[in-house]
């Protein structure tokens, strides 16, 4: 069976994107079932943002930056689904991720331009795929006939990876725990003419109960499986039976009057995902019991998924600074030596990311499957880790009380407070209504519990930082140089 692309339609639409999502997905939240997730308040700031978003994809100014013709339907599709054949592509598609994430502010960790490239990424692979045999269906084929079905429906994807945090005193590959980990890792339960039947958990997927389909794999941590049972990737619908999806709480929802502008439109939410004897059909298989393949493919450098993640992090980065700046001349203190210090410390990291942008383009190449890919980027998502909460600290460090001390619009509008207001509560050469949505902002940024889950997320959603240092050094040549300080060494050091 081939993925059906008869009726699709090219790149989403607003209107199209709301109404895919009220498909009888199983979305819980709060011990409650969400019936309808475009109705529910926790999501209906994120799709109608999401919704506005799309319908840039079909204006007069961005039609051409965010699209491109499908050779095979004519189609217009998204430029995060075009196939990169040359640095001029690569261009392209880094144009679009820069006008989704200008648009977003950086905010989304899983807007649709981010998991594109996995497809890509599968979809290059596919040779390797092909080669582990499978006799009910071809993995390889299955990776080019799902790029086809997202490209041509531009569908909205998101990924979940680790295993649920229960014992983690012992790796998944110590035969022991097998007993343990059936009931919790994600297996394969049996075979059926139509597919695999899969239960299991995952924790966790950004984005799952407003998404279109799930990708469901091994991270890096858990891929050494003692069973093979458990050694799969599939994608599959978010609707699909018998799969639970369980939201943590909301960080989009503040009494009336505390505007939160970022989180009243870019909380995405994350989800854990419960599987009970879900069929995932053989066409939508890119893995199963052998993992060793397509790891390896898949682990070979490529860096489809680059540019996406690469533009969000340029955008909030600079996003952190611009606020830091604005609050330094709304209240007199950006002349002073240690405020500015501070604000060019934080321009030094957008800068530093800027110009690793630009090198990893310039190192881009084309990978044996016929695609360019953007040059090795190894380090990146440790720095951003790192410098995201320093440049956090910073915000709050040049903000002061500020940052929690200002008046609800509701406080505004008070005629019995706004005297009080203009009067205490103003900026230098600012009002107060300027002051406080700024200062709201930033509270958004550093502060409040959208604030906060951001800079969890910017900490872990590349995996634990810790193991990505160490797989950085045991990676990392430093033979040449390692080599000539035994040289040098090697001689008696003395003066003469
Ligand atoms: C906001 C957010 C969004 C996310 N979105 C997604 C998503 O969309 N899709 C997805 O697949 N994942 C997502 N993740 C999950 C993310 O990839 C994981 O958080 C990350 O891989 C770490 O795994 P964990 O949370 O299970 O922590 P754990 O692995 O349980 O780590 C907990 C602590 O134990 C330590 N530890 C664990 N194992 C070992 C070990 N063997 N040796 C030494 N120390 C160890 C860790 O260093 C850490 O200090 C998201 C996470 C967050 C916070």
């Amino acid at each position: 069976m081939v993925l059906d692309i008869s009726t699709a339609h090219g790149a989403m639409t607003g209107k199209r994107y709301l109404q895919s999502l009220n498909d009888g997905r199983e979305v819980w939240l709060d011990g409650q079932r969400v019936p309808d997730v475009t109705q529910h308040p926790a999501f209906t700031g994120v799709v109608h943002e999401l919704a506005r978003i799309y319908d840039l994809q079909h204006s007069d100014q961005y039609r051409d930056r965010m699209t491109f013709v499908s050779s095979e339907t004519g189609n217009p599709c998204s430029m995060s689904w075009l196939l990169p054949r040359s640095i001029d592509d690569l261009k392209r598609k880094r144009a679009n991720s820069e006008l989704w994430n200008r648009e977003c502010w950086g905010q989304f960790g899983r807007s649709p331009d981010i998991l594109a490239p996995y497809i890509i990424t599968l979809y290059d692979a596919r040779e390797a795929l092909s080669s582990m045999k499978h006799p009910k269906c071809d993995f390889g084929e299955n990776a080019v006939n799902y790029y086809r079905y997202c490209a041509e429906n531009d569908l909205f994807l998101t990924h979940a990876l680790g295993d649920p945090q229960v014992d983690r005193s012992e790796q998944p590959q110590n035969e022991q725990r097998l007993a343990l980990e059936e009931e919790l890792a994600l297996h394969v339960v049996e075979e059926t003419n139509e597919g695999v039947i899969v239960s299991g958990g995952k924790q966790l997927a950004t984005a799952a109960p407003i998404s279109n389909e799930c990708y469901v794999s091994l991270s890096a941590t858990f891929v050494r499986r003692a069973d093979p049972r458990m050694v799969l990737a599939f994608y599959i619908p978010t609707n699909s039976p018998g799969m639970k999806i369980l939201c943590r709480e909301p960080a989009s929802q503040y009494p009336d009057g505390y505007g939160h502008p970022l989180a009243m439109r870019y909380d995405e939410q994350d989800a854990m995902l419960f599987f009970d004897h879900v069929l995932v059909p053989w066409d939508r298989l890119f893995m199963l019991y052998d993992a060793s393949p397509q790891l390896q493919r898949l682990g070979a450098g490529i860096n489809f998924i680059g540019w996406a993640n690469l533009c969000r992090v340029h955008q909030r980065m600079r996003l952190l600074t611009a606020v830091a700046t604005l609050i330094a001349e709304a209240i007199g203190v950006i002349e002073y030596r240690e405020v500015s210090a501070k604000l060019g410390e934080m321009a030094t990291y957008c800068e530093v990311w800027r110009h690793a942008m630009d090198g990893i383009e310039y190192n881009s190449f084309m990978t044996p499957g016929g695609l360019m890919s953007l040059g090795d980027q190894a380090g990146m998502n440790m720095y951003f880790s790192q410098t995201s909460a320093r440049m956090v600290q910073l915000l709050r460090e040049i903000c002061g009380a500020g940052l929690i001390m200002q008046p609800s619009e509701n406080d505004l509008a008070s005629p019995e407070l706004r005297p009080y207001l203009e009067r205490y509560m103003r900026g230098k050469g600012v009002d107060v209504d300027y002051k406080s949505r700024l200062y709201r902002l930033a509270n958004d940024l550093a502060v409040s519990s959208f604030g906060m889950r951001q800079e969890v997320y910017e900490y872990w959603h590349a995996g634990d930082p810790n193991r990505n240092r160490i797989n950085l050094m045991r990676t990392f040549n430093q033979q040449d140089i390692t080599e000539r300080i035994k040289a040098l060494l090697a001689q008696p050091l003395s003066h003469s």
